[in-house]
């Protein structure tokens, strides 16, 4: 595919025309504007030198050097190292647990977990036919319950009431006897998010984490996030054994580097990316689709 990464590397090469052959130094040129590309996607400043870092050792490995399109060659070595950095198969939603299945929500404000929470009952209704119960543990703000609210019944799941008065430990135990004496198959926990990492909000989400018992414990972040999104992750992989992560607001016009950052240091697979606020707009995350967009 031709990207704007590719004619820059093929000027470079064309550069280098009268010398007998591409060198190391002319390889580091070449990485340099790769590097370039993937700070302008927002790809973390840490996660750019490791990959950089990857992909060179494989293009000094003779591959490029030898090669007689070199600058389409260093384009194929990135392209296939993102892919499989960020991707490893299609990895749908696990529910491979005594019923109900228990997904936490984690992430921060706005990353879009409520949306994502009733996008995701309505794929389980839609696609793998589950009976979907959901509920908000977030007591801070009466706004974000009523919109769990809305958005459930748009989503055709049920939702499990709960109050800012409430203790989000309590909510949860309830919500989970209510899921298991109606048989339903899948309980959906969005929780409180806050602006910024802070110490109370990671203590209450690991106490919930530790009371819930999830099958699947799926970190939502806002693709726009740029260098932030490194923190961001961080600080949720420290509280939580993160099983997967939604990629949300891939319909906006970030090139969508946090998708590398994210997955580098949670570890945990790109599940699903979030492509519009409607609740249609869920997908399968697709690595290496996302290369592309992440080159540019
Ligand atoms: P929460 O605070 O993490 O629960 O975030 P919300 O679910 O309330 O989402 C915050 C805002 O982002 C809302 O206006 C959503 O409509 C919007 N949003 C969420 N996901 C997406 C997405 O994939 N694409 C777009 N364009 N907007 C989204």
């Amino acid at each position: 595919m031709a990207s704007a990464l590719t004619d820059k590397l093929t000027r470079l090469v064309k550069e280098m025309r009268g010398q007998a052959r591409i060198t190391e130094t002319n390889v580091q040129d070449m990485l340099r504007e790769v590097r370039m590309a993937l700070l302008e996607a927002d790809v973390a400043l840490p996660v750019v030198r490791d990959f950089i870092a990857r992909v060179k050792e494989k293009a000094l490995g003779q591959e490029v050097l030898g090669s007689l399109k070199p600058g389409q060659t260093l384009v194929s070595i990135v392209n296939r190292e993102l892919a499989a950095t960020m991707g490893e198969g299609v990895a749908d939603i696990n529910l491979a647990a005594q019923p109900p299945a228990v997904i936490l929500m984690a992430g921060l404000q706005g990353a879009g977990k409520t949306t994502t929470t009733a996008k995701l009952a309505k794929h389980l209704i839609e696609k793998r036919k589950k009976k979907v119960l959901t509920v908000s543990g977030d007591v801070y703000r009466p706004a974000a319950i009523e919109q769990l609210k809305t958005v459930t019944k748009q989503a055709g799941a049920e939702w499990f009431p709960s109050t800012p008065d409430q203790k989000p430990l309590d909510i949860a135990h309830a919500a989970l006897d209510y899921a298991k004496k109606h048989y339903f198959d899948v309980l959906l926990v969005d929780t409180a998010g806050r602006l910024a990492i802070d110490e109370a909000l990671m203590k209450e989400i690991k106490d919930l984490h530790a009371a819930l018992n999830p099958v699947e414990t799926l970190f939502v972040v806002d693709a726009m996030q740029g260098q932030d999104a490194i923190n961001t992750a961080k600080a949720f992989k420290e509280a939580l054994p993160l099983t997967g992560i939604v990629l949300t607001k891939l319909d906006g016009d970030s090139r969508g580097g946090a998708a590398l950052s994210v997955r580098q240091i949670t570890g945990a697979p790109i599940k699903f990316a979030g492509v519009s606020e409607k609740l249609d707009g869920l997908e399968v995350f697709d690595a290496e689709r996302h290369a592309g967009r992440i080159l540019g």
